[in-house]
């Protein structure tokens, strides 16, 4: 599971020496599996409100409390299951600064690596779910009888500051999920407009044709393609980032990479996952009636893509992420930047011949405006109207995302224009990255403006009954 790589990356920043040798081989062989231990019923988004106690004894603590909704946390796959728990000792201060990390291990592990006997950790309920059937979700009880042994990973009180390092990783990682699945959605609607026949085509004939000739299914498949197309381009881009926020030769490199990825990080997790469940949910309307039948498999995409925008922080805490720590808190300097890399393409597409070009350059350029706008406005209303800027924060988030992905069609449509001006590589590719990048102008860069406006004007309506009038 992907957790278990939290997991790991959890014990190699933070963890002991003692621990790591314990733990992390047989995890990264995957004799084992890790989870992560967050969630609790009164704590969810705000984690402030953990109450999971840990009683220090000796060289090690007593866990006791509930966790809630823990990706495979009991399956019989593994001879071992490596809980990372966030808890509070009993002198903690109040609120995300008294919070720590704890392993706890669903069988003890003697000194020798030998597996011991059972910790008092113990699995109440999987849950039923809307998708996602194959991975186990688990309400955890730790500490019924003794107390769950657990062993603290780094300091105690950083606990929180831990699980910060990790989430860019999975964030990232269910982003990913979000592309994933517009991918299969994507290819099985294809699949699919190829071989049903219906109606006739409109420029002419009397049998009926493949539904792919209609332009209805032509508009749904080239805005699946070209939404995954962005998404993955844009994720690819960041990804490269995130290794050069490690391996850049100068500490200022370094800096401004990592900054690009913070920047990044919410942009790519809650955009392509909210687009992966429209692409897929358009994957079952191009399907018509069959998409709606199980044994199709188009719905399942749409089930599981439908958890993605919810863990691992939902959209809405990744908008406020953007929008406050990301763009308000360091008065827009990253955001700023990226909107300069993106006016020098505008620039290079100035300079690029043929219509598609142009449109696409014109589209672009008035989303960037749209971009530059949204920050501004942020920046300047953030510390004096700060609920009209999170009132925008998941619009802004959107236009974040679809600029961003612009950006990187516009690219690739430059970098085709050149290659098939060079006559090199594959023609057909390169034109079809072309016109995508027109389809991607015309169809979604075009919100860019509109959306402007709802994050700028639209908190008058959000914010305006009063609770009784709901
Ligand atoms: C299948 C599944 C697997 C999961 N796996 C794990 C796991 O392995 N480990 C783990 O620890 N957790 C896991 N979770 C929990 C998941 O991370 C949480 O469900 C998620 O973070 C949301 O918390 P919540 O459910 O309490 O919703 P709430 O926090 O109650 O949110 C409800 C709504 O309020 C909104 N909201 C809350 N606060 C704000 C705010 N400040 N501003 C704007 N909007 C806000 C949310 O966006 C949401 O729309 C999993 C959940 C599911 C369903």
């Amino acid at each position: 599971p992907m957790l278990t790589a939290g997991a790991v990356e959890a014990l190699l920043l933070c963890g002991s020496e003692p621990l790591k040798n314990t733990y992390v081989k047989k995890m990264v062989e995957g004799t084992w599996t890790g989870t992560m231990n967050l969630t609790e019923p009164q704590a969810g988004s705000d984690l402030a409100l953990v109450k999971t106690r840990a009683v220090r004894e000796g060289d090690h603590y007593r866990i006791y409390g509930q966790k809630i909704f823990i990706t495979y946390g009991e399956h019989d796959l593994a001879e071992n299951i490596v809980h990372m728990v966030l808890a509070r000792t009993a002198d903690a201060p109040e609120g995300v600064r008294g919070i720590s990390l704890f392993v706890v291990p669903k069988v003890l592990v003697g000194k020798d690596g030998s597996r011991g006997a059972r910790n008092d950790v113990k699995c109440a309920s999987i849950e039923h779910k809307l998708g996602i059937h194959a991975s186990p979700t688990a309400v955890m009880i730790y500490g019924d009888k003794e107390g769950a042994v657990g062993y603290l990973v780094g300091e105690e009180n950083r606990g929180l500051e831990y699980m910060f390092i990790m989430m860019n990783a999975a964030r990232f990682a269910v982003g990913l999920e979000g592309i994933a699945l517009a991918e299969r959605a994507y290819q099985q609607a294809l699949g699919y407009a190829k071989e049903r026949i219906q109606s006739r085509d409109l420029s002419g004939g009397d049998k009926a044709v493949p539904i792919i000739r209609h332009p209805d299914v032509r508009r749904m498949l080239m805005s699946m393609k070209a939404q995954t197309e962005a998404m993955r381009a844009l994720a690819y881009v960041v990804a490269a980032a995130m290794d050069e926020a490690h391996h850049y030769p100068d500490k200022e490199g370094r800096a401004r990479n990592q900054a690009f990825v913070d920047l990044m990080i919410p942009i790519v997790k809650g955009w392509s996952t909210e687009t992966g469940i429209d692409v897929a949910s358009t994957g079952i309307q191009v399907h018509g009636g069959m998409g709606f039948i199980e044994e199709t498999g188009a719905a399942q995409y749409l089930r599981d893509a439908r958890i993605t925008t919810i863990y691992e922080g939902t959209t809405g805490i990744q908008a406020n992420d953007l929008i406050g720590r990301k763009i308000a808190r360091e008065g827009g300097a990253t955001a700023k930047e990226v909107v300069k890399a993106m006016r020098a393409v505008e620039a290079q597409l100035a300079k690029a011949a043929g219509e598609d070009m142009a449109e696409i350059r014109a589209a672009f350029s008035a989303a960037v405006t749209a971009v530059e706008e949204c920050v501004s406005w942020i920046v300047v209303t953030y510390g004096n109207d700060i609920k009209a800027v999170h009132a925008g924060a998941v619009p802004f988030l959107k236009l974040m995302g679809i600029v961003c992905g612009g950006w990187q069609t516009a690219r690739a449509a430059l970098v085709a224009q050149r290659r098939l001006s060079e006559g090199k590589g594959d023609k057909s590719f390169y034109e079809a990255k072309i016109k995508t990048a027109r389809f991607y102008a015309d169809h979604l860069l075009t919100q860019a403006p509109a959306l402007r406006n709802t994050i700028v004007r639209g908190a008058a309506g959000v914010m305006a009954l009063a609770e009784e009038q709901f």
